[in-house]
């Protein structure tokens, strides 16, 4: 059934608008975005859809083809349900703390981006919503600032403690570049992919919400360690400054991740302006030990996929992606290369750790649900 179809057949009228947002891999830069750093995803061609009508009472319907059963709540009652309807109240409360007049409406929603994976299915959710409730009420926001709403919306109602990065990509990025934030200043450049980039992402089979991953430890560290160096973020603390190392418990090693993430996410701007991908791979390769030994987000399973990857000699270089604790893997190789080395890892990991891997990129005709 077309999502026209399940929109009728659900509110029994057509929808008014039909709009859709990306997921987002990231290439580089992670646990650096809520630091006041550099970050450097990509758009997914995998999107959200959101179809919507407007209602003529305060009430708002929504159904989800990911989630069984239909929603409901009134405008101004937003509560936290601790299910997806947590993403569209939190989404209808910023607008209205935002003075951003709407009135209630029908909702469905569906999309391909694999949910909880690591590849920003919440802010593809949050930015979708936006886009249709900004067509659907006319609303008058540009879309930096519709970003910013949908950031404020998962922080808030939502209640996770994530940076600006997957909101501002899921707005503002495309598939043929990566696109590079500061996320203090918020300046943006877009960085076009090299032709002789070929990009590989799984999704481990890993739901980081189901592994109960210390996401909100690991900020609460950042905040503890910018306190006890006397700086606004760790984005402002220079990797030579000799307090890092007389920092308690794991702290330097934190410190260490976020500033170290900082410079490869530069010297991975230069390597794709360059077209050097063995350079690439390097960071890529460099980013993923940050991240398992010095941050701490990684698992034994991901690890697996990431060496399984690495084995391949078409491969230049693999990382962990997103916020860890499970979740997907992005493989730097070449474009001829890129399907077989996606069957080829995913198939050994399958066998290796017994657990159902997703080829997210490239995708692949028959082989989008299982290797
Ligand atoms: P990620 O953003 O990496 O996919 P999150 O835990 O941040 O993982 O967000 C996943 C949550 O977002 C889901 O648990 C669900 O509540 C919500 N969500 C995302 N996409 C959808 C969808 N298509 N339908 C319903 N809920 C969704
Ligand atoms: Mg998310």
């Amino acid at each position: 059934m077309t999502d026209h179809a399940a929109f009728t057949a659900c509110y029994r009228r057509p929808p008014a608008v039909a709009v859709s947002a990306p997921g987002r891999v990231n290439l580089i830069g992670d646990h650096t975005d809520y630091n006041g750093g550099l970050v450097l995803p990509i758009a997914l061609p995998q999107r959200t859809r959101a179809l919507l009508a407007r209602r003529a009472d305060r009430r708002v319907q929504a159904r989800s083809a990911q989630v069984p059963g239909d929603m409901s709540y009134k405008l101004g009652d937003e509560r936290r349900a601790a299910c997806w309807l947590d993403y569209v109240q939190g989404v209808t409360a910023v607008l209205a703390a935002d003075r951003q007049p709407i009135a209630g409406f029908d909702l469905f929603v569906a999309s391909d981006v694999p949910v909880g994976s690591g590849l920003s299915s919440s802010a593809a959710l949050e930015v979708a919503l936006l886009r249709g409730l900004r067509a659907l009420f006319r609303l008058e926001f540009d879309d930096t600032a519709l970003a910013l709403l949908a950031h404020r919306a998962e922080t808030g109602l939502v209640g996770a403690p994530v940076g600006v990065m997957d909101q501002l990509v899921c707005s503002r990025g495309d598939e043929h570049s990566a696109l590079f934030i500061d996320t203090r200043s918020l300046a943006l450049r877009r960085v076009p992919l090299p032709a002789s980039l070929g990009l590989v992402v799984i999704y481990s089979g890993l739901d980081h919400r189901l592994t109960g991953g210390d996401y909100g430890v690991r900020r609460a560290e950042c905040e503890q360690a910018a306190a006890l160096l006397e700086v606004r973020q760790l984005r402002d603390v220079a990797a030579d400054d000799p307090r890092i190392a007389a920092l308690p418990d794991a702290l330097p090693q934190r410190v260490r991740h976020v500033i170290s993430e900082n410079a490869r996410v530069l010297a991975a701007v230069d390597a794709l302006v360059a077209a050097d991908l063995p350079r690439l791979g390097a960071l890529l390769d460099a980013s993923h030990r940050s991240l398992r030994d010095d941050y701490a987000v990684s698992l034994p399973e991901i690890d697996r996929l990431v060496d399984l990857a690495r084995d391949d000699a078409a491969v230049f270089g693999a990382r962990l992606t997103g916020g860890g604790f499970g979740g997907s893997v992005v493989i730097a190789t070449s474009p001829d290369q890129a399907e077989r080395v996606a069957v080829a890892v995913a198939r050994a990991y399958a066998d290796a750790v017994g657990l159902t891997p997703r080829v997210v990129l490239p995708r692949l005709r028959d082989f989008e649900s299982r290797p």
